[in-house]
């Protein structure tokens, strides 16, 4: 049997682990690296811990196949020995945990009003956050400098060591060339026109770089913490500066031939709406655009283009019960509704996330109108309910995503790690 016929297995193997059918190993040893990723994220997504008698039920490796796996993921300081349990008759069984502090990821999210940096632990927990300050002049090899430095200095700060640094996952709006890690023209960000940002700041760091797109990259960071598999099929709705969806299809993050899908900026959600530089009028992307919601409220343009506390005001106005914001709110929170109704008709999703700075702010009076309007929506297709819920990670998703982007890359059993390949 030659290379072709094991590789042959281990992508079936990932095939049925797309179609939620079982996440299961192979005793062949030419595997080995993919038998490894996935006992890994079985340990990971077991707290409590799991022994090898579980380990070799849930992934149907072999006694011997488990112990060598177990054995290499140790040596690495990935996994350790936590305690025995008693279960029946037998000897003791040793529950083995992840090493959470092994290794670590930093994630970078671009973004028009601020850029952020996390580092993450293997278990996708956060242990620094900062913010990124921008260079006075912003051309692009300063800006990849400041990001850069950005990195050093959050790697510093958190106390770990530089060499158990896994890499650098940068989310950002689209569009750019996935494959060769250049932001195109984002019209978000208009200074890092044409930048490689794989290349360069791989260069700057020394370190492996990702560049996912921020949508994308939100899917995957709440993938990550999802450890019971609801988000098989699911979509998460990012509303930042801009808004577009991160879609997962049978358990893998859709990133689609370049890499930019999930762009649903132009979805019309009300045709009386304001007018939009496509020449329509009410999509998606300008109906809820932070600035309109503002003006719609009568609210006087912020000065330094910074809409963050006129958002807050807005929803205490609204709570306050004052109804001009309630209401400009309200007709937002139908209009996202709206445009997650169309996208589920054509993808068909068990569950919809919602999150992102801007829905951050806004979840606490949006969240309920969006969900009540998903349900009752006349346009829905769905023959059950769609759970819609706000994310677990928060605010910094994209961040998040992007660094777990890279902890997947490199030892999640789940075709999300394809994108290392690039
Ligand atoms: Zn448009």
């Amino acid at each position: 049997m030659g290379g072709h016929n094991l590789d042959e297995r281990a992508r079936a193997a990932d095939r049925r682990t797309r179609a939620g059918i079982m996440r299961t190993g192979s005793n062949l040893p030419a595997v080995g690296e993919y038998n490894q990723t996935l006992v890994l994220d079985h340990i990971r997504r077991s707290p409590e811990g799991l022994s090898r008698v579980e380990l070799s039920a849930r992934t149907g490796l072999s006694a011997q196949t488990l112990s060598n796996v177990t054995r290499r993921l140790a040596d690495e300081g990935l996994i350790v020995e936590a305690g025995k349990v008693i279960s029946g008759p037998g000897k003791p069984r040793t529950l083995l945990k992840l090493a959470p502090r092994s290794r670590f990821a930093v994630g970078v999210h671009l973004d028009p009003v601020v850029d952020t940096i996390v580092v993450v632990d293997m278990a996708g927990e956060v242990i620094a956050h900062d913010e990124i300050g921008r260079p006075a002049l912003s051309t692009p090899a300063g800006l990849v400098d400041a990001v850069g430095a950005a990195v050093d200095a959050i790697v510093e700060r958190a106390g770990i060591p530089r060499e158990l640094v896994l890499g650098v996952g940068v989310a950002a709006p689209g569009p750019f060339d996935a494959r060769g890690g250049r932001l195109l023209d984002p019209p978000l960000l208009p200074e890092w026109h044409n930048v490689n940002v794989r290349e360069d700041l791989g260069a700057v760091t020394g370190l492996p770089v990702i560049v996912e797109k921020d949508v994308t990259a939100a899917m995957v960071g709440e993938m990550w913490f999802d450890r019971s598999d609801a988000l098989g099929d699911a979509m998460f709705l990012y509303y930042g500066a801009g808004v577009g969806v991160g879609l997962a299809i049978a358990g893998a993050p859709v990133r689609g031939r370049t890499g930019n899908a999930g762009g649903i900026a132009h979805v019309i959600v009300d045709p009386d709406g304001p007018p939009c530089a496509c020449g329509a009028r009410g999509c998606l992307g300008v109906s809820i655009e932070p600035r309109v919601l503002l003006a719609e409220a009568g609210y006087a343009p912020a000065a330094a283009g910074d809409t963050r506390p006129d958002l807050d005001r807005l929803v205490r106005d609204a709570r306050e019960g004052e109804e001009g914001p309630a209401a400009v709110l309200r007709r937002a929170g139908e209009r996202i509704a709206r445009a997650l109704v169309v996208t589920n008709n054509l993808i068909d999703v068990d569950e919809v996330v919602l999150g992102g700075p801007v829905w951050e702010r806004l979840a606490e009076v949006l969240g309920d109108v969006v969900a009540e309007r998903v349900a009752v929506d006349a346009a829905s297709t769905a023959t059950r309910e769609i759970v819609v819920r706000r994310s677990r990670v928060g605010a910094d998703v994209a961040a998040v995503g992007a660094a777990c982007l890279m902890l997947d890359g490199a030892f999640a059993a789940r075709p999300a790690r394809m994108m290392i390949a690039l």
